[in-house]
């Protein structure tokens, strides 16, 4: 697998895991190299978002109904953002571009690159706004240790060095907190630029070392990467030992590791099974005893105003049609949002107030989950 679009070096999408695990780059360039690095087609979520990216982007693409309420929430995070930032002045400022690709360069060698969501900056090109979306539900690091955002401010700073002034703000339509901002001076611009380049000098030291942990989820090299596969067999054994009584369930710093772990094991697991998958789809005679069975099929209703009109057709209860459907809540909301010209909280609100009557809460089981903020440092 190449990548004509980076020119197969590392970019700032990649920050994250580059710090957690320096000897990531090493590998993910060996095995390019050999030609075993083989490309991980992209899941649902991730397709949903590249769609959401460049509806926001104005570029003319089929949404569904998710994505163009996502997409028309981070126009509106992005209005909010920008007149924040330019204080009511929109005459002062102006759009550098969207989806553009910055590049770190020694002379006209390429080094790293980078690419920006959407960028304003002021007229006097002092100012600079960078946006980020984060369209999925899942977690998000937030802007002031970002790493991504980090990285795109050191390009900034390269390519832009008459800047004096960073404000980077990740849109995320689909978490709690929707906006996150943080500031960079042109010192710490000049710092962020400094740690890029080390970073790269690091990750291309021979003897960097591999890290495993939930930076793996989204590492090219997981299915060929040994320092992951040992962490299966440590867990696994970790739990024969518990299991068997031969060792207390670990509590404290250890624990959280252990659990940290367990979650990195489920997702090197998953990976391999899915890439199994793949194999087994090119070559059914690769797995002595195992074969790819079709997926389930199952009947579903797409177009219930039809089926209602077939029920009734037929003389039937409509009580009893409306007791076998679900409403999906989100959609509803949405459509009442649409037809009230209301969204985000005062959506969310006036829906809840609306149709209080009938909304009940489903609970479930409790869940696992990360503290999100940084640990605080001991006091010296
Ligand atoms: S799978 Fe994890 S440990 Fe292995 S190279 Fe990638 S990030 Fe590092």
């Amino acid at each position: 697998m190449t990548d004509s679009e980076r020119l197969d070096l590392s970019s700032a999408s990649s920050a994250y895991r580059r710090r957690r695990c320096t000897g990531s780059e090493n590998l993910i360039r060996q095995l390019r190299k050999r030609g075993l690095l083989k490309e991980i087609p992209p899941g649902a979520d991730a397709i949903s978002g590249t769609a959401s990216h460049a509806g926001w982007a104005g570029q003319d693409v089929q949404l569904d109904a998710t994505q163009e309420q996502t997409v028309q929430t981070l126009k509106h995070l992005e209005t909010l953002v920008v007149t924040d930032w330019c204080a009511g002045q929109s005459n002062d400022i102006f759009v550098l571009g969207r989806e553009v690709r910055l590049w770190l360069r020694q002379g006209i060698e390429p080094l790293h690159s980078g690419q920006y969501d959407c960028a304003y900056v002021s007229k006097d090109w002092r100012r600079a706004l960078i946006l980020d979306a984060k369209t999925l539900y899942g977690e998000v690091d937030p802007a002031e240790h970002n790493d991504q955002l980090r990285e795109l401010v050191a390009l900034f700073r390269f390519n832009y060095p008459q800047i004096t002034h960073y404000t980077v703000a990740i849109l995320a339509p689909n978490q709690l907190e929707r906006v996150s901002i943080a500031t960079y001076d042109m010192l710490e611009a000049e710092l962020a630029l400094r740690l890029l380049r080390l970073s790269l000098l690091e990750t291309a030291d021979p003897d960097a070392v591999r890290t495993p942990g939930r930076h793996c989820d989204h590492c090219p090299a997981l299915n060929n990467c040994e320092e992951a596969r040992q962490l299966i067999g440590h867990t696994h054994s970790l739990a024969k030992r518990i299991e068997a009584g031969q060792y207390t369930l670990p509590l404290g710093e250890k624990g959280a590791r252990i659990l940290q772990e367990i979650d990195t094991v489920k997702k090197v697991l998953k990976s391999l099974q899915e890439a199994y998958k793949r194999e087994l789809a090119a070559d059914p005679d690769c797995l002595p005893g195992w074969h790819l069975k079709n997926g389930k099929r199952i009947r579903q209703i797409d177009d219930i105003k039809r089926a209602l009109e077939l029920w009734s057709a037929q003389r039937l209860d409509i009580a009893d049609f409306l007791s076998a459907t679900e409403i999906s809540i989100s959609k509803l909301e949405a459509a009442f949002g649409n037809a009230i010209g209301a969204r985000g909280k005062r959506l969310t609100d006036s829906f809840n107030t609306s149709f209080a009557e009938v909304i009940t809460l489903k609970e479930y089981a409790p869940e696992l989950e990360r503290d999100r903020k940084p640990k605080t440092l001991p006091a010296s």
